[in-house]
Formats: C-alpha cells, sequence, structure tokens
C-alpha cells in the first residue's frame, strides 16, 4: 500500500510506500509528516516506523478481497495491469482521495491506494509521491489523483495543476481541464483528480467512464457522482 498526505500553509508533507499489514497507511503518512524529518519512508523501514509509533497492524485476511483476488487472477499472466475504476463498476473499493479547504483558506489533500492490480513487485505509482499524486499549495490549490500512476508521474500531474494556477493565473477549473483532458490523454493517460482551491472552489475532471467522487461545501451542499 502506498499513501501521501500534504498541508498546503507550510508545504510539509509525509509519505509511506510498499507497505504491508499497516491498518491505516495514511495515518502512517502523517505520523511520517508530524514526527519525523523526512517526507518518504518505503517498505520495511515505513512498517518499522509504523511499529514504533505503535500504529495498528492487520493480518492479510483483514485486506483480502475476494473481487479483488478474482480481478488479479484473470490478469495474473496477463503482463497487463488494470484500475478499480475502468471495469467493474459496481466496485466502490479502489484508491482513496481526499482535499479540503477550512474556513481560512487552508488546503490540505491525501491520497491512500493498494496500487493498481497486477504491478510487479517493488513498482510505486504516484500516489505517495507529492507533486505527482497528491499536492497542496495554499497559494493555489489541493490536489489528489488517480489513475495510471505512471502517466500521473511523467505528468507530475498534481504540481502541474498547481503551477498553471501560479505562474498562469488559470483558474481551478481551466488548469484542471488543461492537465486532465488535454495534457494527459496526450500522453495515454488515463484517471482523474479531486481538487479544490483556496477560495473553496471545486474541481473533479476525470477522462475515464467515470470516477467515484462526491463533495461537500459550506452551505452542507452535497454532491455524490460516479459517470458524467
Ligand atoms: N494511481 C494508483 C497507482 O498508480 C492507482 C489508482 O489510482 O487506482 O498505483
Amino acid at each position: 500500500m502506498d499513501a501521501s498526505i500534504m498541508e498546503g500553509s507550510n508545504l510539509k508533507a509525509g509519505a509511506v510506500s510498499m507497505v504491508r499489514g499497516v491498518k491505516n497507511p495514511i495515518s502512517l503518512a502523517r505520523l511520517v509528516m508530524e514526527k519525523t524529518e523526512h517526507i518518504l519512508l518505503a517498505g520495511i523501514g515505513a512498517e518499522a516506523f509504523a511499529k514504533e509509533m505503535k500504529c495498528k497492524f492487520e493480518t492479510a485476511d483483514y485486506f483480502y478481497e475476494e473481487f479483488r483476488f478474482q480481478q488479479w487472477q484473470q490478469l495474473k499472466d496477463s503482463g497487463k495491469t488494470s484500475l478499480d475504476h475502468s471495469e467493474n463498476k459496481e466496485r466502490k473499493f479502489g484508491t482513496v482521495g481526499a482535499v479540503a479547504c477550512d474556513a481560512h483558506g487552508n488546503l490540505a489533500a491525501a491520497t491512500s491506494t493498494g496500487g493498481m492490480t497486477n504491478k510487479k513487485f517493488g513498482r510505486i505509482g504516484d500516489s505517495p509521491l507529492i507533486g505527482a499524486g497528491t499536492y497542496a499549495n495554499n497559494k493555489t490549490c489541493a490536489v489528489s489523483c488517480t489513475g495510471s500512476g505512471e502517466f500521473f508521474i511523467q505528468g507530475v500531474v498534481a504540481y502541474d495543476i498547481s503551477c498553471l494556477m501560479e505562474y498562469k493565473g488559470m483558474t481551478l477549473v481551466e488548469a484542471c481541464e488543461e492537465v486532465v483532458n488535454k495534457k494527459l490523454l496526450k500522453l495515454g493517460g488515463d484517471g482523474g483528480v479531486v481538487a479544490v482551491d483556496t477560495n473553496g472552489n471545486m474541481a473533479m475532471p476525470f477522462n475515464t467512464e467515470g470516477m467515484y467522487r462526491a463533495s461537500m461545501n459550506t452551505k452542507q451542499e452535497k454532491l455524490i457522482q460516479i459517470y458524467r
């Protein structure tokens, strides 16, 4: 599992990659941010830190999901990978991303994932990489990504959205459109983002068939959608 978290007010960030057994990898990412001098811990080192921090661990049974196992069975000798939102729309469990803006315009972003199905052992996606899968900066926006991670790394997607706002003066919606529906598509990348700017404007664009998404504003108005 991979996870990362970032605060927009001070650009502090924490991330973990290739962890097994940790019940809540995103809490571990937050501990990396708050309790260490580092940003990204991986593998057995990240797990040792989790034990030191007394994080909850679970056995493999806890993480077992019949549907995911079957999905992997179908793919395992094919050399292919798949995303949770590219097929089987009934299943809502996969990468989880969240972004938030408080009353003072403070932003935060977080992403947690088991990664793509049938990824190679040792493969790291965009989710634990600050700038690729997750980014937050009070000057611009907070972004969390989901999709085929390699393209999000190539496009440095989360940071690119922030850059277009910072350097080109684009609005959040314009910057997200430019990156998700133009630049990412050009690379051949499929996926989407959830994003919020420092004034509370939101954008949740995707270039796949659907993306499970929801939002709530200060008036408690909710939006819950899957398809366009
Ligand atoms: N971005 C994740 C990865 O590449 C997968 C996902 O978003 O579903 O590992």
